[in-house]
């Protein structure tokens, strides 16, 4: 006998399209005071996947009344070229936001090039002093658009507030997992961190009461990793055989938790409106 789903669903294209409609209006506050919001994505090289992510923010943008212009390089351009063309996005007064796409070609160390990337227009947080200011636990300048996401879907979780709760984040990226454990501590829950040399992940996963899995590795949680009541948010999103997977087993681990974010449909979508919403309050703060 199969039982029945009793999860909540953590439902991010709901929550996007909330985030815009506010954007929207604040987008066009903005325009009316005549400082139009702008977006500059800076890529370097074009894949087809980098590509479609972009065409993503323009259509996102144009919905929400943000200018979103995508600059491309060549993918052999030098690391002194890319730091000139962000020290010059930094200056210009109509940019409210830099946005430099990642990953970079293999030549490019973003560590290097990060610092280039004016702080006050850093929508990504990528500048190891946005990064920095996340460890204060308090008033970052930008909170980057995949752990911010992650924070907006456990905010309208029933798990919200996290204060005092157990919570498991798999994965250490700079991007993602460091990131959410930061915000998470800063939520004053009590964080463990596992990454690809934890021992016994399982034994961390079960203790867990929210759990944010970001490892890029599908189907890595499942039913017997994951304890009664836990709220699940599944950054994953790896294409296999043209399917987007995340890194829960969904079906089986929605018949445990309290609430889950599918995938697709949960963290992707509000990345993007977090990312317009840092444009947005970089445009206000000018
Ligand atoms: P990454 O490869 O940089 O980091 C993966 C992390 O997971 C590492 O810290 C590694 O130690 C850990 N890990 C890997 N395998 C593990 C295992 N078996 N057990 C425990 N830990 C393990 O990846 P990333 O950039 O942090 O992205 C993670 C996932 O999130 C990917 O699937 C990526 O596509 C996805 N992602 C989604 C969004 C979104 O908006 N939805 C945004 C960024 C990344």
């Amino acid at each position: 006998m199969q039982l029945e789903t009793t999860a909540t669903l953590l439902d991010g294209r709901a929550l996007a399209r909330e985030l815009t409609a506010d954007l929207t209006r604040r987008a066009e506050r903005l325009r009316e005071a005549g400082n139009a919001p702008r977006l500059v994505v800076e890529m370097v090289g074009e894949d087809e996947s980098s590509l479609a992510y972009a065409r993503s923010l323009l259509k996102l943008g144009a919905k929400i009344g943000i200018e979103v212009d995508l600059e491309q390089m060549s993918a052999d351009a030098t690391e002194e070229r890319l730091k000139r063309r962000l020290r010059v996005l930094g200056e210009d007064p109509s940019i409210h936001g830099v946005l430099l796409h990642q990953p970079l070609p293999r030549h490019l160390r973003i560590e290097r090039i990060a610092p280039s990337i004016s702080e006050q227009k850093d929508v990504d947080a990528t500048n190891p002093a946005n990064q920095g200011r996340l460890a204060y636990g308090h008033d970052p300048l930008f909170v980057p658009a995949t752990p911010q996401a992650v924070m907006l879907l456990l905010e309208a979780s029933p798990a919200w507030p996290v204060r005092g709760k157990r919570a498991v984040v798999v994965g250490r990226s700079v991007v993602v997992g460091l990131p959410v454990s930061l915000l998470l501590l800063a939520a004053d829950a009590t964080v463990t961190t596992c990454h690809i040399a934890t021992t016994d992940l399982a034994r961390h996963t079960r203790e867990a009461e929210v759990l944010v899995v970001a490892a890029g590795v599908p189907g890595l949680i499942t039913a017997q990793m994951v304890s009664p009541g836990v709220t699940v948010v599944d950054v994953g999103t790896t294409v296999v055989k043209s399917v987007l997977k995340g890194d829960v087993a969904y079906e089986e681990v929605a018949r445990i938790a309290a609430a889950i974010t599918p995938v697709p449909g949960g963290v992707g979508p509000v990345t993007n409106v977090a990312l317009m919403r840092n444009v947005i309050a970089a445009a206000e703060r000018t």
